[in-house]
């Protein structure tokens, strides 16, 4: 069968407006197209591919899991699961874990048990969910809902309630609406979609004192910046706060759908037997994917690394921005980046992402203004020169095309 960006339109619920470029094989950080045209790839996939594509350990992993077991129902459990949150209750803050299939699955299962904790322990009043302007959650009703952004929550009728936004990084909001009615604050530790935003230390640590004294759950979203992105495992150990909470998804599966909610044992405690549940939550293949990623990540070798190529694409970028004037700043940390725009080229991140896969570079973009790098963990330095030669010739390509 004849298979081209055509058929999107024939065949696919119109909800994204991919590219017209198809990739068809991945090794590392190089793809290639329908045409056999080759991109560095600076995206993975929104943050997913760590270790690039086809990493030979999670190639080996899942096809021994494939000949052994690839479902069961949760009336049973698996050695792949339990070996997993084993390992992430070992690296972490964490003693219990629940496992998803995505990230808004994950968040969604961590609202509702903060929700049914604050039930349990207080009362049906303490219902509050408070959340950040500019943050993004998911695409499930509730998570949407307590994501930052009205415009993808708008439109589908009556909305989950008891949600409420405030500004990121000010702390003087968050207090003002803040009572013993608020039963949970769900934020990430840097906002991805929303620009790429570190929260800043004395803000988070002033979260987890407010959620303190009115008896709240913290609820890190580290969907985005879990698995190594930002140099540690999770962010939340480079901020000196320990969320009550944590989500985990995309990195953690390294391309295989995965997601996982981490919390402490006496929280878990309230999703009692029956309150939730997934068919494929927990799923041996994805389970054993994500032990194999989890073994490679969760080393002094790979996170430094991380810190390492941070330092190159920051150099990279300054030389670039030196030369040709387009940023006004490059934030954000470990192998999450957002090189935000000047004002001359505002609005313009699009145009930098087209000209890039114009040139064989796969990049992001985070908002109108940003443009985003979320690479593998474990791309060589030759790939980053070999991409930011050629982001260059598509920083030449706007830069052009603007006078
Ligand atoms: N949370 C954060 C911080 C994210 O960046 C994303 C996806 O971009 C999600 C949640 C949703 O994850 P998923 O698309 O796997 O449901």
């Amino acid at each position: 069968m004849q298979v081209g960006r055509a058929l999107f339109n024939d065949v696919m619920v119109p909800n994204y407006n991919p590219s017209s470029i198809i990739p068809v094989k991945g090794k590392g950080s190089r793809v290639w197209d329908q045409e056999g045209k080759e991109y560095v790839d600076f995206a993975g996939g929104i943050a997913v591919s760590c270790l690039g594509h086809c990493h030979p350990n999670m190639v080996e992993a899942l096809q021994e899991q494939s000949q052994k077991l690839w479902h069961l129902s949760n009336v049973m459990t698996n050695e792949p699961a339990l070996r997993l949150a084993k390992k992430l209750t070992q690296a972490t803050f964490a003693e219990r874990v629940y496992f998803a299939n995505s990230g808004a699955e994950a968040n969604e299962a961590a609202l509702k048990l903060a929700r049914r904790w604050a039930m349990d322990k207080f009362d049906e009043g303490k219902d509050q969910i408070i959340a950040f302007h500019k943050g993004f959650h998911g695409r499930t009703f509730f998570t949407v809902t307590v994501g930052g952004q009205a415009a993808y929550s708008d439109g589908f009728g009556p909305k989950p309630g008891g949600v409420q936004h405030v500004t990121f990084n000010d702390l003087s909001s968050l207090k003002e609406v803040m009572s013993d009615r608020t039963c949970a604050v769900m934020v990430e530790p840097m906002q991805g979609e929303g620009g790429v935003v570190p929260g800043d230390k004395e803000f988070l640590a002033g979260v987890r004192e407010l959620c303190d004294e009115h008896n709240a759950l913290l609820i890190f979203d580290e969907v985005q910046t879990g698995f190594g992105r930002t140099g540690t495992l999770y962010a939340y150990e480079q901020t000196g706060v320990v969320p009550d909470i944590l989500t985990s998804a995309k990195a953690l599966g390294g391309g295989f759908p995965i997601g996982a909610m981490l919390t402490r044992a006496d929280i878990a405690e309230h999703l009692k037997v029956g309150t939730h549940g997934s068919t494929y939550g927990g799923n041996p293949l994805g389970c054993a994917v994500a032990e194999a990623v989890m073994d490679v990540v969760n080393t002094e070798e790979v996170l430094s690394g991380v810190k390492a190529r941070e330092a190159m694409f920051r150099k990279e970028l300054s030389r670039i921005n030196e030369k040709h004037n387009v940023f006004a700043e490059v934030r954000g940390q470990g192998l999450l980046l957002g090189a935000a725009l000047n004002d001359q080229f505002k609005g313009k991140a699009r145009d930098f992402l087209v000209a890039s896969g114009e040139e064989g570079l796969m990049v992001l973009v985070a908002g109108m203004d940003v443009v985003r790098f979320t690479p593998s963990l474990v791309i060589t330095e030759q790939d980053i020169q070999e991409g930011m030669a050629r982001f260059e010739r598509a920083v030449e390509r706007v830069v052009a095309a603007q006078k």
